[in-house]
């Protein structure tokens, strides 16, 4: 079993659920070594209910965190991060986070687009043909900064993308090699799976992990990280007997345990 997870939310989001030590004491319970929180970034001028929380309530979520690092340094290692769309207009701030140690490491997670100073495309919503290309070159532009220490969910875009096609393929290939080329890991992400299948145009899967995505992965031999992405401290305790974790073994991937973060100097 892995033991390690670097991907939980807290109910600063608005989307998850209980309180910061529950999910501590879940993981201490499981037996994991670290447990990484990587709340959705709190972002300057940004306001969108139920899906991050509020710039003011940062410095809160870094308190509780760093006060939690302290309180069971001797049970588990615990790391404060964000999980931080690759929004240019904030690579600034992501990088004084990481520089001033304030957090221990950002994932990458491209949920959507800022244009014109609003957010604009939501590529887990009805994805366009013209909205996978963006989806990749956000991604792309965010491991170029070298600031990010896994792509959390890659395939999120076939979530709302319901053909295997030559456009699918093609930006899974291009994000797959990159995360090659710039060393940071894929995440095989939990979140979907716990949540069970659905109708996705004719067929019944998980919105993601999209197995022939992995595929491509294991062909490329490109490192992958898993995350449980939780959002309930339970979400921790019952993984052990996810359904994740033997997709993981059954499509033999380049599995790493230890995620190396990305420091700025
Ligand atoms: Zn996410
Ligand atoms: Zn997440």
């Amino acid at each position: 079993m892995i033991r390690n997870n670097y991907h939980t939310h807290t109910f600063r989001c608005g989307h998850a659920i209980g309180n910061d030590e529950d999910y501590v004491m879940e993981a201490i319970g499981l037996g994991l070594n670290t447990l990484g929180f990587s709340d959705h970034v709190m972002l300057e001028g940004i306001h969108q209910e139920n899906v991050r929380g509020d710039y003011l309530s940062r410095e809160g979520y870094f308190s509780s965190i760093n006060h939690l690092k302290d309180k069971f340094r001797d049970r588990i290692t615990i790391y404060l991060g964000f999980e931080a769309e690759p929004f240019k207009e904030y690579f600034m701030d992501y990088r004084n986070l990481l520089k001033t140690k304030t957090i221990d490491y950002l994932i990458l997670g491209n949920h959507c687009t800022i244009e014109n100073g609003m957010i604009y495309s939501f590529f887990g919503r009805n994805t366009s043909v013209e909205n996978l290309y963006k989806y990749r070159d956000t991604l792309i532009e965010g491991l170029k900064t070298g600031l990010f220490s896994c792509i959390a969910h890659p395939d999120y875009f076939m979530d709302s993308y319901f053909k295997w096609d030559r456009h699918a393929k093609r930006i899974s290939k291009d994000i797959i090699k990159a995360s090659i080329e710039y060393d940071v890991p894929l995440e095989f992400n939990f979140a979907l799976i716990r949540r069970g299948k659905t109708i996705k145009g004719k067929e019944s899967r998980y919105g993601y992990p999209f197995i022939p995505f992995w595929k491509l992965v294991r062909k490329y031999h490109a490192k992958v990280i898993m995350g449980l992405d939780a959002h309930a401290p339970e979400d921790i305790s019952t993984y052990k007997n996810d359904e994740g974790y033997k997709l993981i073994n059954e499509l033999r991937l380049n599995l790493i345990q230890t995620l190396p973060f990305k420091e700025v100097k």
